[in-house]
């Protein structure tokens, strides 16, 4: 039977996010230790499900810090005592205003998320075929010198460089939250041997352009102009991860729930259950797969996201009548008859942008 590591964090206290500025509103943070236990819930409903604490080597891990981001930003982060957040405007993304603010405990559960990331990654090159590192605060957002979105320190790009490091290359990622992963694409622009496929809300709020013209043929994004149907997403998944294991000897998942819907940070309408078909079209590609939690953040809903996602990977039977009985609950079903034009995905690599 198939087996799926979840890598759990160490956790800390006084590191929920205060707020979030989005769309020129600051919003109370949605991102704190809750969320954890959630999706804690729903994976553990499944035997083939196997807890482990993530143990990773204080040098190891910074070593991998020091590789991911740039010397001075990480210090301007060490340097924050406080437990009051504070606003460092510096640290924002290029042509971007600063959207959250820095404090002890964020930044050091930060560090924590990264320790589990790299721990789940160690997990796959030892071996295993699937590891899920269930971490917060997200950092797909964090870019080499930046921070942004919830997120400090990119957890899936610590995950690519350790499965990098002990052979695995290239390394694909595939970006599955609704946000595009500006910070993972900034630090991973120079690495020939890492694929990043992202599949976003569109337009894409988190780059000053509000749309993404990806560097080259190593990146390809998907924007939906709204809410994809199952059958739309899934369709554009599968795309997705049938290049990237055609080129890549394995998968950095960077997983993201906050496209179901009820989200607090989305507006999409997914299904929970479609969590299922994601994990079912992993297995099949017989890529070992390396999940890093990003966003997701209902609270009521994050346990049977967990929970279908373990369920599509692993195959479970139990899994399988629990989805069948959540999608006939949903309005959304998975089929060709609810394909709606809006959703309709648009892809672009360099060849196919328009100019700059
Ligand atoms: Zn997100």
């Amino acid at each position: 039977m198939s087996e799926l590591l979840l890598i759990e964090q160490r956790l800390g206290t006084g590191d929920a996010a205060p707020w979030v500025l989005e769309g020129g509103r600051r919003l109370p943070g949605r991102d704190d230790n809750r969320r954890l236990a959630e999706l804690r819930r729903g994976l553990m409903r499944h035997a083939g499900v196997r807890p482990l604490a993530a143990e990773v080597a204080a040098e190891e891990l910074e070593r991998t810090l020091q590789a991911v981001h740039e010397p001075g930003y990480l210090r301007t982060l060490r340097g924050v005592r406080s437990e009051e957040p504070i606003v460092i405007p510096e640290l924002a993304p290029p042509g971007l205003p600063i959207d959250i603010p820095v404090r002890a405990g964020l930044v050091a559960a930060a560090h924590e998320a990264v320790r589990t990331g790299i721990a789940a990654a160690r997990r796959v090159v030892a071996g295993a075929r699937f590891a899920y590192a269930l971490c917060r605060p997200p950092g797909h957002h964090a870019g080499p010198g930046w921070l942004a979105g919830y997120c400090y320190l990119n957890t899936a790009a610590a995950a690519v460089l350790t499965l990098r490091e002990h052979g695995a290359q290239p390394v694909g990622i595939v970006d599955l939250d609704l946000h595009y992963p500006n910070g993972t694409a900034a630090i991973v622009a120079p690495l020939q041997d890492v694929r990043l496929h992202s599949l976003h809300a569109y337009p894409v709020t988190n780059v000053p352009e509000r749309t993404v013209r990806p560097r080259d043929g190593r990146e390809r994004v998907v924007e939906f102009a709204a809410s994809p149907s199952v059958a739309e997403y899934l369709d554009a998944v599968a795309d997705s991860i049938a290049s990237l294991a055609r080129e890549c000897e394995a998968l950095v998942v960077s997983l993201g729930y906050d496209t179901v819907a009820g989200d607090p940070h989305g507006d999409w309408r997914l299904p929970p259950s479609v969590f299922a078909g994601v994990g079912r079209l992993l297995a099949a590609s017989r890529l070992p797969v390396c999940a890093i939690q990003e966003g997701g953040y209902a609270l009521h809903r994050l346990a049977d996201c967990a929970d279908a996602f373990a369920g599509g990977l692993l195959g479970d039977g139990g899994m399988q009548a629990r989805v069948r009985a959540a999608a006939d609950r949903h309005p959304v079903v998975c089929g060709p008859s609810d394909r709606a034009p809006a959703g309709r995905p648009t892809e672009r690599t360099r060849m196919e942008a328009a100019p700059v």
